[in-house]
């Protein structure tokens, strides 16, 4: 892990991958290498509900990362100081050892360049204390980059909201005439006149 941490709120996001196109503006690049993913997991069927939950997958600037294992040209590197994984295109030779040695599918090619590309949380932004532009432009906010210390609270803070949430339901669900009101009984049936019947 880097000394950052980027945080997806899966039940605030819609799936409109706009945190895809603007990395991809950011970075300039071609039709083909997604640096950050929205993958789409369902539908599944809540009551009669078609449901789906989207994912988010960026690079996890792994601890000891395989793609910086791999790399036979030291392209591939974790920086010093703050552990985010980048990779030095003056020194990539296209071989994608790299693509290879990552489990997530992080690093992707650009066709244009016949280079590797990755996410590197927007260095050129981090390093003017922006925010990475997938963060930055998340239609409903529900991406969160930070140390990872702030993105605990962010999480805590989704939790108190789900909770409150959750209180008000249970309230609303209250019988109208509150909890004094007697649970009406089922009407007695009436037995056969066994006479009558006859
Ligand atoms: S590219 Fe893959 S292996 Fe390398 S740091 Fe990112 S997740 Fe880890
Ligand atoms: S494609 Fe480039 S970054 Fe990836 S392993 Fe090869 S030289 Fe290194």
């Amino acid at each position: 892990m880097s000394d950052y941490y980027l945080f997806h709120d899966s039940a605030k996001c819609i799936g409109c991958m706009s945190c895809e196109v603007h990395c991809k503006e950011n970075k300039r690049l071609p039709p083909g290498p997604r640096l950050c993913r929205i993958e789409t997991i369902g539908p599944k069927w809540v009551g009669n509900i078609p449901k789906v939950d989207f994912v988010f997958m960026p690079c996890y600037h792994c601890d000891r990362p395989w793609c910086v294992a791999a790399c036979p040209t030291g392209a591939m590197q974790k920086r010093t100081g703050d552990g985010i994984v980048f990779v030095d295109h003056n020194l990539c030779v296209g071989c994608k050892a790299c693509m290879r040695a990552c489990p997530w599918g992080a690093p992707q090619w650009d066709p244009e360049k016949g280079k590797a590309v990755k996410c590197d949380y927007c260095l050129d932004r981090v390093d003017q204390g922006l925010e990475p532009a997938c963060v930055a432009k998340c239609v409903t906010k529900c991406l969160h980059f930070g140390k990872p210390e702030e993105v605990v609270d962010a999480r805590r803070m989704r939790h108190a909201r789900a909770m409150a949430a959750m209180a008000t339901e249970v309230t609303l669900r209250q019988p109208v005439n509150g909890p004094k009101a007697k649970p009406m009984k089922p009407k007695r049936k009436q037995a056969q006149d066994p006479v009558e019947g006859s």
